[in-house]
């Protein structure tokens, strides 16, 4: 790699960013026009800010659980028909664990692990749209 491909590349996270000065950046761009390595490495800089991007929103929009989600499947663990129907499975696994503690764990245990899934699976999403976008 020559210097001006080392110089151009350093500013390669600014210049995707939109963060440049406009003489650096169309210093950049005049040489991006003519060299394949540092347009390769620009499509990777936008590989990378678009996958940072989407993971910055899953963590703020998607890994949270539905509000009251938690809350009401415990409400629901507590209901005597739910209680009777996971005692005996619990109370061989926990033992000395009350029955409808035991129940409301395996309730929320399963409700944390539904929603992380779902956080995934839209986190994968949003990220498979975003690099098709660009
Ligand atoms: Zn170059």
């Amino acid at each position: 790699m020559n210097r001006i491909c080392a110089e151009v590349q350093a500013e390669l996270p600014d210049h995707v960013a939109g963060e440049q000065p406009w003489w650096r950046r169309r210093l950049v761009a005049v040489h991006l026009r003519r060299c394949a390595d540092c347009q390769a490495e620009l499509a990777h800089q936008r590989t990378v800010l678009a996958g940072l991007a989407a993971m910055g929103d899953v963590a703020a929009e998607d890994l949270a659980p539905p509000a009251g989600l938690l809350d009401s499947l415990l409400a629901q663990a507590e209901r005597p028909g739910l209680r009777g129907r996971a005692a005996g499975p619990a109370r061989g696994a926990i033992s000395g664990a009350r029955p409808g503690l035991s129940a409301a764990f395996l309730v929320a245990g399963a409700a944390v692990g539904t929603a992380a899934g779902y956080a995934t699976w839209r986190g994968a999403k949003a990220v498979r749209s975003r690099v098709t976008r660009s």
